[in-house]
């Protein structure tokens, strides 16, 4: 373990200002998240299940209007340029009745934090931010995800229990909100460095590669791959997301893909408009995370948010009930 302590009274400091920032906007967030009115809202637990039954049997598969209805207001509270370094102010200030377990550290030494809901036999695992501020919109989804879930525990399932990684790049995250923010702080791209289809070199050019980019020195060979590769390993998981951004659509595990995997990408791509098969970039994806847990016994798919900004947090939400009530 390292030792934080100066580094944590900073934090500490810091997120006690945030806090105080975040209960000045909670009306407003609450706003977003009860877009309803309160009188036409019927009781928590009865809204959550409607919400995610109905919206994808009426909704046609390349447009959600609902969508547009529900989301207008989920990004503005959480822009980067409102709060950075650290754009997850108000939901986290939401989702501090319950306290992260942290499963290890960036190369920088900032935590990697895993919130735990629901306690049944079956787990199910959102990885968000493996591309850091390149991607941090999934950062963003992760923490209303965590935040929703806080609110309405009834939507795990009894026998499931849900893990939520907010940020397994927190270095990136940190060093900028754009492409430049992509790999970890030893220039490693997290998503090819897992001990599965690992190569040291891959054809770069076109391919991400805005910076001079590694796979690592070795498969694994990153603190945030390892700390990830343990916790999978310590934990019964069956089935996992890993988000991304922007746009490419849905990429089952498994080289060549797995059937379980296809499947939950299948399902996931019934109910939103992201892609699959997804789009084809003529890139070659060595050393994922999806390939590393399907070779692990765990379904898992890449999914790509629609852009590199909005979370798409309605779609998100009947996502989230896929992968719970998903049957591996
Ligand atoms: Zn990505």
């Amino acid at each position: 373990m390292k030792n934080n302590n100066g580094r944590s009274f900073l934090i500490g400091f810091f997120v006690g200002g945030l806090l105080l920032f975040s209960a000045v906007n909670f009306q407003k967030f609450g706003a977003f998240m009860n877009p309803k009115p309160a009188a036409s809202t019927p009781a928590i637990a009865d809204n959550v299940p409607r919400l995610i039954a109905t919206e994808p049997a009426q909704t046609p598969a390349q447009s959600h209007p609902q969508d547009t209805a529900t989301l207008p207001s989920t990004p503005e509270p959480v822009r980067p340029t409102q709060t950075f370094p650290s754009p997850t102010v108000t939901p986290l200030a939401l989702a501090n009745e319950q306290e992260p377990e942290v499963i290890g550290y960036s190369v920088n030494g900032l935590p990697l934090e895993v919130y735990t809901f629901g306690s049944g036999a079956h787990g199910r695992m959102i990885v968000a931010g493996i591309h850091g501020g390149d991607e941090w919109n999934t950062v963003t989804l992760a923490n209303q995800l965590i935040a929703y879930v806080n609110q309405y525990p009834d939507v795990i399932p009894s026998d499931v229990t849900l893990y939520i990684l907010r940020n397994l790049n927190p270095d990136g995250e940190a060093r900028s909100h754009d492409k430049y923010g992509r790999l970890n702080s030893n220039g490693v791209d997290l998503n090819r460095n897992f001990p599965a289809n690992w190569q040291a070199d891959w054809e770069r050019a076109g391919c991400w590669n805005y910076l001079p980019t590694s796979s690592g020195s070795s498969a694994g060979s990153e603190p945030e791959t390892r700390a990830l590769m343990e916790f999978l390993g310590g934990h019964r998981i069956d089935a996992l997301i890993s988000y991304h951004s922007a746009a490419l659509g849905i990429f089952p595990g498994g080289e060549p893909w797995e059937e379980d995997s296809v499947r939950l990408a299948e399902a996931i791509a019934g109910v939103s408009p992201y892609r699959f098969p997804p789009l084809d970039t003529g890139c070659v994806y060595t050393g994922t995370l999806a390939d590393y847990a399907v070779s692990t016994g765990i379904s898992a798919v890449d999914l790509e948010l629609t852009n590199h900004s909005d979370t798409d947090f309605g779609v998100n939400l009947t996502i989230l009930d896929i992968l719970l009530t998903f049957q591996p």
